[in-house]
């Protein structure tokens, strides 16, 4: 067991990284941060701030020599930095399933393989294969391999000849090609695995989306039992298949009344922020036990909870963000009870950059809802398009 006053090390340095930051600081651990950049949320806040690149080795070494264990909150940390690292201190989640994760390809094909629920999809990496395309996975949407993330990398398309121009927009690299599903909702689910094999859930949860961004995350989903039960079930096995230690994100689309993964998430999940506020241990809680090998902690939520998230466009007159900059005033969402606030501090706003967000809890799951979106509507986020 990795006990404090240890030294913690975490991978990336967004809003993830800095909510693992405050729960490691509460438990009594030490955390330094490798992120690149210079004000980045989680370094504003670490014990130390390496600002270097995730391959650059001389980092690596200082972070090896300093921590007793190194954790991700970002994909697309090279598997070959975990790897590396996994010489000399534990390091969870491991290089083979953040390497799943970080790839649409792998991904789509480790699900396919082990037989879990996926939507129709080809892999394209050339040309051919796009016009091979079979009609019937028409419309589609084409997604690029690597580092996509909230929407970008992904284009939406008719038919082959519109696949094709997308393929070359995106420089010919590999992509998925995935069917349109005509969706009933999104559901995700959050858990914590353990070395030993222990898994703990939480709630699976409802997101809406807009824009490709996730927008509001329902805690629990209020969706047929038989759905929660084999959302669950699928994230269980997901786990287990990658020998995974951590907190893990998976995504399904629900589509037919049946449930299909969309994706994993290596790390903590944007959907799983209210835990912080609704639940005994928080997913990023969570994460610190799953590394330091302590017991996991109870993931059952003492209230309904609704999260929204803040974007960068919310700190200008439009939604084009070309207008004026300026603070929105907070004092607006704390005047919505049972509604805590949580801001990243990211230097500057931009349009679709995920700036914080709020939850607000309560006993009622309609309730709650309604005042988030009283509190969404009255921050000023509008749902006319962008
Ligand atoms: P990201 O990495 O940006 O989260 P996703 O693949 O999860 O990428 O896509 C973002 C959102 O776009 C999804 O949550 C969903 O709302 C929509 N979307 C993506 N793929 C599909 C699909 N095949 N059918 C319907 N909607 C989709
Ligand atoms: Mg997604």
């Amino acid at each position: 067991m990795i006990l404090p006053p240890a030294i913690l090390g975490m991978l990336g340095g967004g809003q993830l990284g800095r909510f693992f930051v405050s729960a490691a600081h509460e438990m009594g651990y030490r955390v330094w941060v490798l992120d690149p950049d210079s004000h980045s949320p989680a370094g504003l806040i670490a014990d130390r701030h390496l600002v270097a690149a995730y391959d650059d080795y001389a980092a690596l070494d200082e972070l090896a020599a300093t921590c007793a264990g190194v954790t991700t909150e970002f994909e697309n940390v090279p598997a070959a930095t975990l790897d590396y690292l996994a010489k000399f201190l534990s390091v969870h989640p491991s290089a083979s399933a953040v390497a799943v994760c970080q790839n649409r390809i792998a991904e789509k094909t480790f699900l396919a393989d082990n037989g879990l629920p996926h939507g129709p999809f080809a892999v394209v990496r050339h040309e051919a294969e796009v016009r091979n395309a079979g009609a019937g996975l028409f419309p589609a949407v084409l997604k690029v391999a690597r580092f996509g993330y909230d929407g970008k990398g992904q284009a939406r398309v008719a038919n082959p000849d519109e696949a094709l121009h997308a393929f070359h927009q995106f420089g010919g690299e590999a992509c998925v090609l995935e069917k349109m599903l005509d969706l009933d909702c999104e559901l995700s689910v959050v858990l914590a695995r353990d070395e030993a094999g222990n898994v703990r859930c939480f709630d699976p949860c409802e997101n809406r989306h807009r824009h490709g961004i996730l927008d509001v995350t329902i805690a629990p989903a209020g969706v047929a039992a038989a759905l929660i039960a084999r959302a669950r079930e699928v994230a269980g096995q997901i786990a287990g298949k990658l020998g995974y230690v951590g907190t893990l994100g998976v995504e399904f689309f629900v589509c037919g009344g049946a449930l299909y993964v969309n994706e994993m998430a290596p790390r903590p999940h944007n959907s799983g922020h209210h835990t912080i506020d609704a639940c005994v241990t928080s997913q990023y809680e969570q994460q610190v036990r799953a590394l330091c090998g302590l017991p996991l902690g109870e993931p059952r939520a003492h209230s309904a909870a609704v999260m929204v998230n803040l974007l960068g466009e919310l700190w200008y007159d439009d939604a084009h963000a070309s207008s004026t900059y300026r603070e929105p005033d907070w004092s607006v969402l704390h005047a919505v009870p049972n509604l805590r606030l949580h801001l990243y501090a990211k230097h500057h706003a931009r349009a679709g950059r995920k700036m914080g967000h709020f939850t607000v809890i309560g006993d009622d799951a309609e309730k709650t809802l309604a005042a988030a979106l009283h509190g969404r509507a009255a921050i000023g986020i509008r749902d006319d398009e962008r």
